[in-house]
């Protein structure tokens, strides 16, 4: 007789509309232009969606060298340094950008400050494409980055009176408002965002964790491990008291045995990945224990973005 077994899927959980748009762009585009179609980085941080636009005629490059000038290009949903469409025009490639809109809105953001005579202080991850996006958009030496309260401590300004912050879109929330904190203490003119930069779907899905943490054994956040926010998910789960709380890209990797014995576990999926591989990690479930499933739903996403008007329009 297999064992009960509640299962918490959090709501919201997987895609989000920065993700399903940019998947979009790459499908149109190869509708429209026909294969290949380059990308210049995973479109999104999901191998599986990765692989499928890969089936489709996407071919998935690092840099705008490596593709040919006569193909076009679509830059990720991460954004990029403003070098990157300068030198794409100046080969006078076809390329859309699919960088989500709440990304753009902190490039637009970081702009004006700059504009204004600010320095930036960005909060992010070094080395994440957003980040190098991001900070790319201003030039070099006017973005301050920091990970970590600690960091807050060694950064130089050149007028610590003229400063303003920013974030990733994909942070935790609770250890971005930390580093906010330690900022705003070290640097009491420091000018913030009017809505946060953290966006709604990190938001959501973070607060639909902290729900289900403290009824489970263990969590398993579905991404990969390359995913910002599927990564924070995890950090979110453990510090919600969740003992067990891993990385999982689809039902193979899960740990049977590292899972123990258990009585309830949560599922949840990172902004990147899709609902198939949700789906798969319940039926593995299914295939073991006496399973019931429990929607914990704890906000009601209804975002969408337009695609770009060049993909709308008739070949
Ligand atoms: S996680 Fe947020 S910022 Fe990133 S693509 Fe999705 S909606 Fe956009």
């Amino acid at each position: 007789m297999p064992t009960d077994l509640t299962l918490y899927l959090a709501a919201p959980r997987g895609f989000c509309a920065g993700v399903d748009r940019a998947i979009k762009i790459v499908e149109m585009a190869i509708e429209k232009w026909g294969a290949p179609v380059y990308v210049r980085h995973e479109i999104v941080h999901n191998k599986f969606v990765v692989d499928g636009l890969r089936a489709k005629g996407a071919v998935f490059v690092e840099e705008l060298d490596d593709c040919p000038a006569d193909r076009p290009v679509i830059f990720s949903a991460h954004g990029v340094p403003k070098s990157v469409p300068a030198e794409a025009a100046r080969r006078e490639m076809v390329f859309v950008d699919a960088t989500c809109p709440l990304v753009s809105k902190v490039h637009i953001e970081a702009e004006r400050h700059h504009q204004n005579g600010l320095q930036m202080v960005m909060i992010g991850h070094a080395g994440h494409p957003e980040t190098l996006g991001t900070m790319g958009q201003l030039p070099q030496g006017e973005v301050l980055l920091v990970e970590t309260v600690a960091d807050v401590a060694g950064i130089a300004p050149r007028d610590p009176a003229k400063l303003a912050f920013i974030t990733q879109t994909t942070l935790s929330v609770d250890d971005t408002a930390d580093i906010v904190a330690a900022l705003k203490a070290r640097f009491p003119a420091i000018i913030g965002p009017h809505k946060e930069d953290i966006c709604y779907a990190t938001t959501n899905r973070q607060e639909a964790v902290k729900a289900i943490a403290p009824k489970i054994d263990a969590l398993l956040v579905i991404g990969a491990p390359n995913s910002s926010n599927s990564k924070r998910l995890v950090e979110v789960g453990r510090a919600a008291g969740c003992g067990y709380a891993q990385l999982v890209q689809r039902a193979d990797d899960i740990d049977w045995r590292a899972l123990g014995a258990l009585k309830a576990v949560g599922v949840t999926a990172g902004a990147s990945a899709p609902e198939v591989l949700v789906n798969e990690v319940i039926d593995a479930f299914r295939a073991r224990f006496d399973v019931t499933v429990d929607l914990v739903e704890t906000a009601r996403e209804n975002v969408e973005f337009k695609v770009p008007r060049v993909l709308r329009e008739p070949a």
